[in-house]
């Protein structure tokens, strides 16, 4: 008899501070949004379990604990990943161009087999701020840039009012799911739900973690 099994997805967002990676997550996984501003703090992972065709999935998405602001994420951060949501402030010139930017630090530190199919979903987020008035990117000068990158999906949310958030996660897990060979985690082993990304990092001296897991 066959154990029936479920594909593990990591998925990492990455993003100028400020952008609204943690909202997106939030409002993902959660259905909430903060208002206020409150530095993400002690940087994990969380899972989310979602059916995509016939297939069970089991994504987990690693949010930063505000190192971005260094630019120093660490191997652990990176290591595995299935797909990368890169994240910018539609009203946020810089966090636009910084993209180039996060997007040739994780091609870098990946170093995946095939750079230019590795699976990339881009989010302008915040759409809904000053009802667009003042917003500095436009969608197609977007869309222009994921073209120029391999035709990466674009799409435009907004974490506070939950608009195309589900979409573009969703998106990331099916595109993740064409392109990878996947992670198979039997279903009646228990996986982790969350994950203490500084743990991780404390742990790692030298040994090497599980694809896409940890040592908590
Ligand atoms: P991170 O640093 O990229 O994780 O960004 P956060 O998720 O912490 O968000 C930064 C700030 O932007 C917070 O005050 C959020 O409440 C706010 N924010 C995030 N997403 C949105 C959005 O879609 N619309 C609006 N108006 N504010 C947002
Ligand atoms: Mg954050």
């Amino acid at each position: 008899m066959t154990t029936p099994k479920r594909s593990l997805l990591k998925i990492i967002l990455l993003g100028d501070s400020g952008v609204g990676k943690t909202s997106l997550m939030n409002q993902y996984v959660y259905k909430k949004f903060r208002a206020q501003y409150k530095a993400t703090i002690g940087a994990d992972f969380v899972t989310k379990e979602l059916q995509i065709d016939d297939k069970l999935v089991t994504l987990q998405i690693w949010d930063t604990a505000g190192q971005e602001r260094f630019q120093s994420l660490g191997v652990a951060f990176y290591r595995g990943a299935d797909c990368c949501i890169l994240v910018f402030d539609v009203n946020v010139l810089k966090s636009f161009e910084t993209l180039q930017v996060w997007h040739q630090d994780f091609l870098k530190q990946v170093d995946p087999s095939n750079p230019e199919k590795f699976p990339f979903v881009l989010i302008g987020n915040k759409v809904d701020v000053d009802g667009g008035n003042s917003r500095v990117v436009s969608e197609k000068t977007a869309r222009e840039w994921c073209e120029a990158k391999g035709n990466i999906p674009y799409f435009e949310t907004s974490a506070k009012e939950d608009y195309n958030v589900e979409d573009a996660f969703i998106n990331c897990a099916q595109i993740a799911l064409a392109t990878h060979p996947i992670n198979i985690w039997p279903l009646d082993e228990e996986m982790p739900s969350h994950c203490d990304l500084e743990r991780i990092q404390e742990s790692m001296t030298g040994a090497d973690l599980p694809r896409g897991g940890c040592a908590c």
